[in-house]
């Protein structure tokens, strides 16, 4: 017995060990590659993301053990992203790039060329939804590294809470690998955060289970994640990015959609101009209102994190697809 219990201690002292000089390893290479440019010569792991879902998980999921910079400015327009030679710089000294592929172009081309030490692309490990199909109910796959093209896809994957749970074992793993003494803390806070998104998910399926319509019309198709996983239907007047102008043959088609679904509301978001929702709406007398695709967090946000704003989003698709 005694022998039993003094060969675990021996092998649990050698893990310890081993796990010690891993540490030691990761740590020498962090600050190496965060000193290379002199700007952060201390042992702070920093988490470079350009949309704010990005950043919620980060800041969730590392705590006290990383700071955070989002590279894009609050209220903005995530599809108009522009990096300057600064934030450039950030992206080279980052010890962690949170994206998703296919967002956001400039941040595809600084992360190719800064080569950060560590960088999680969304993309590489969630089932993605084809971007021709945005508006439709097909199924979503996981990509072909060999045979990607990030223009293919819907990037609005974080509109699903189930891929946010995905995101955050992610984070908690990479972080895990550079940090290896604070596993235990990132595990903990992902898995306080998983849980949070599990009611979030139970709360939308429910909410959403008994409604008098199924389809709503947005100007911005960002929502074909949350449609799929909830059985809605999006009509996006736009396209998968805000600012492209619809035409007057899809603004018809529009129309005869919301009278043929009876929609009473046509939905438009904080960041971007309501002009095409309003005028649409006005035109058919229905209502408009904010449906948020959480690209950034401002102080227009309905809330003050995701979880709050995706909240206030199913209370929008409630009211309007007349749900009990
Ligand atoms: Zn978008």
């Amino acid at each position: 017995m005694i022998m039993i219990v003094m060969f675990f201690l021996r092998s649990f002292r050698a893990t310890v060990a081993a796990l010690g000089a891993i540490a030691l390893l990761a740590t020498a290479g962090c600050s190496s590659s965060a000193s290379q440019d002199g700007s952060d010569a201390d042992s702070t792991t920093n988490i470079v993301v350009g949309a704010y879902p990005f950043e919620y998980i980060a800041s969730q999921v590392a705590g006290d053990h990383a700071t955070v910079t989002n590279l894009l400015a609050p209220g903005a327009d995530s599809h108009d992203l522009e990096l300057s030679p600064r934030q450039i710089g950030q992206v080279s000294a980052a010890d962690l790039v949170i994206y998703q592929s296919g967002l956001q172009a400039p941040m595809d081309q600084a992360i190719e060329q800064q080569t950060p030490t560590h960088v999680l692309d969304t993309a590489t490990f969630l089932k993605l939804r084809p971007a021709t199909a945005a508006a439709d109910d097909q199924d979503s796959h996981q990509i072909d590294p060999d045979r990607y093209d990030p223009g293919a896809y819907d990037p609005h994957v974080w509109l699903d809470p189930t891929n946010m749970v995905e995101i955050a074992n992610q984070t908690a793993a990479v972080l895990s690998q550079i940090q290896p003494e604070n596993a235990d803390d990132f595990a903990a806070n992902a898995a306080q955060l998983n849980s949070r998104l599990a009611d979030l998910d139970s709360q939308f399926t429910s909410g959403l289970s008994n409604c008098a319509r199924t389809t709503f019309i947005t100007n911005h198709a960002a929502f074909g994640y949350l449609a799929s996983r909830y059985g809605l239907e999006q009509v996006g007047i736009s396209g998968l990015s805000p600012d492209e102008e619809p035409s007057p043959a899809r603004i018809a088609q529009v129309q005869q959609i919301a009278k043929d679904n009876g929609v009473t509301t046509i939905f438009y978001e904080t960041a971007v101009s309501p002009k095409v929702a309003q005028t649409i709406a006005s035109d058919l007398g229905l209502s408009t209102d904010v449906l948020d695709p959480i690209e950034t967090l401002s102080p227009e946000s309905r809330g003050n994190d995701y979880l709050e704003v995706m909240s206030s989003n199913l209370d929008s698709l409630q009211k309007a697809n007349g749900c009990e």
